[in-house]
């Protein structure tokens, strides 16, 4: 019989013992948990801040009486590994009820300790009033000290995910909230453009954003003291920096860590030791697209590194197969999400020789009612069109696309593949040429070479002509300012106006007059690119 022991019994670690027990059924299997819980819904925590989930029992999706029922799982909350000792194939684990210490011998041991929120060491970072969210005690905390103080004020250090779902909760609960970011965007892992969209949307729902600042201090009274030297007064404070793995029983035990300080494992999540796998927020991944390692909290690989880890304790050929960072976010009504690799992760991966496309089609037929646009953008390489990544944001459909558009990535296909998928169709749901399906046909076409893509830095300070074909009445209303107008209806027996001498940038409001404008001036025999997305991709960018 198997002696298996799981550190850590929330996402990733419940998993991989419960999938132990399916393909197990003799195995003793121990789960160490040093919190009250195990198994809770970690991803609804700031919604039961804002109370949109009422009752913490709604987060506790499995009790340790369950999996022992269920499962003859011995779970052990309230008891945490303190070291592992690898010639004993043995855990030290301390009980912290009656701080009485054991040791657990194992065969198997999988860690899943998961990744703790980044603190500095700044003035002020332990006064009463200031938060880090990652438990359901952290949640009740910051519930009593709304309720406590009647808080009217929050500060959030911190726009990532995390932070501004809270943000979303805060304001939900009838807060004046202010975010202080030191990056000069809301939510790092998106391009700037697609970020610039979430920080109106937080704007407009009366969030004070101060980007490019840092957190310095919070002084006595909670004053939130920024590195531009701005004072935020507020009656509580949530740190939302991100997350550290938990290493330390690992490093202290000798197994090897990776470059950016999460335990080291192969793809069978098997540490440096052959006794010991780890899962989750506490491993380093490798990114599908642009294959370099990292470090990445989220649910989804947690669990399938999981499963990973149960076959292969059991003799199952199963590897992981990498992460693709697909994430998601909703603000205020407005769902942002992405997959694959950004520009920026290109970029400092090197991989420079990519292409972009953006596109802002409706969510649906635009004549049944109520369809709203979705900017659209969709990374590929030029040379053979596979797909390398795709943001969206939008009030509905987002989901879909980028979940569409992260299987099609995992599957290695191309954006000819994109144009060739047949998606549902009704007019409530989408269009005969769904989103994903013209995102495909834009790109397909960049890639036969119907179509040239201009750069947008080139509308700053290229030698281009910018050539908007919109009427003059949507000219009027807003257009980049070095543009001359040249309404599409009249382009072609004004064709004597342009120079052939120069590139030209065609624009549009969306890209789609521009594309035909393009292809009439390229077969008339001018140099003309289009600027994908058109005015309204312009003005993301320079929101
Ligand atoms: P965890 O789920 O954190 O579990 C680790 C457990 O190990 C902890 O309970 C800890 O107490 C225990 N532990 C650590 N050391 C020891 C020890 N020595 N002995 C005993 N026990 C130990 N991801 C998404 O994909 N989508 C989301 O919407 C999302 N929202 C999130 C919202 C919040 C507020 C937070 C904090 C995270 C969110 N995440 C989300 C991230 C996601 O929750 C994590 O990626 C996932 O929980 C990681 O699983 P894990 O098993 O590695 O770690």
């Amino acid at each position: 019989m198997k002696r298996i022991v799981v550190v850590g019994g929330v996402a990733g670690g419940a998993t991989c013992a419960a999938r132990l027990r399916r393909l197990d059924e003799e195995a003793e299997i121990t789960i160490l948990e040093r919190g009250p819980h195990v198994s809770y819904a970690t991803c609804g925590l700031p919604y039961f801040v804002g109370s949109v989930i009422p009752r913490e029992s709604d987060l506790l999706v499995a009790t340790p009486k369950l999996f022992q029922e269920r499962f003859a799982i011995d779970v052990r909350t309230g008891h945490e590994a303190m070291a592992i000792r690898r010639i004993e194939q043995q855990v030290v684990v301390r009980s912290l009820a009656d701080d009485k210490t054991y040791h657990l011998p194992y065969d198997a041991l999988v860690l899943a300790p998961g990744a703790s929120p980044v603190r500095p060491p700044l003035p002020g970072i332990d006064l009463e009033g200031v938060f880090t969210l990652r438990t359901v005690e952290d949640a009740r905390r910051i519930i009593e000290r709304v309720g406590k103080v009647g808080a009217r004020k929050a500060v959030v250090v911190g726009a990532g995910f995390i932070g501004l779902e809270l943000v979303e909760n805060l304001v939900g609960l009838g807060l004046e909230v202010s975010v202080v970011e030191k990056a000069p965007q809301v939510l790092p892992p998106v391009d700037p453009e697609v970020a610039g969209v979430m920080a109106t949307v937080l704007r407009n729902n009366n969030v004070a954003l101060y980007l490019m600042e840092g957190l310095v201090a919070i002084e006595e009274g909670l004053v939130v003291r920024t590195t531009s030297g701005r004072e935020l007064a507020a009656d509580l404070v949530v740190l939302s920096l991100g997350v550290r793995p938990e290493t330390r029983l690992a490093r202290e035990a000798g197994l090897e860590l990776g470059p950016h300080g999460g335990i080291l494992v192969n793809e069978e999540m098997l540490t440096s030791d052959p006794r010991i796998w780890a899962v989750g927020d506490a491993v380093e991944v490798t990114h599908v697209v642009t294959e370099q390692t990292g470090l990445l909290a989220l649910a989804g690989p947690a669990q399938r590194e999981a499963r990973v880890a149960a076959d292969s304790i059991c003799g199952r050929p199963s590897r992981f197969r990498g992460v693709q960072g697909t994430a998601i976010l909703q603000l205020f009504g407005t769902t942002v999400a992405m997959t694959g690799a950004s520009e920026r992760s290109l970029g400092m991966a090197g991989m420079l020789g990519y292409s972009v496309v953006h596109l802002h089609p409706g969510d649906h037929a635009g004549y049944y009612p109520g369809a709203t646009p979705i900017d659209l953008k969709l990374l590929f390489r030029p040379y053979d069109g596979k797909i390398l990544g795709a943001q969206a944001v939008g009030r509905k459909g987002v989901d879909k696309r980028i979940d569409v558009l992260a299987m099609a990535l995992q599957m290695g296909a191309t954006v000819f593949d994109l144009e060739q998928s047949e998606l549902a169709y009704a007019p409530q749901y989408g269009s005969a040429r769904d989103p994903v399906n013209l995102a495909g046909m834009i790109a397909a076409n960049v890639v036969r070479g119907d179509l040239s893509l201009g750069s947008w830095e080139d509308v700053i300070s290229g030698p281009g002509l910018v050539v908007d074909v919109r009427s003059p009445e949507e000219f009027e209303r807003g257009h980049i300012p070095s543009a001359i107008n040249l309404p599409l209806p009249q382009l072609r027996r004004r064709l004597g106006e342009l120079p052939r001498d120069r590139q030209l940038l065609v624009c549009c409001q969306v890209g789609q007059r521009a594309y035909y404008a393009a292809r009439l001036l390229s077969q008339r025999g001018f140099q003309a690119s289009i600027l994908s997305g058109g005015y309204r991709t312009w003005q993301d960018l320079t929101a």
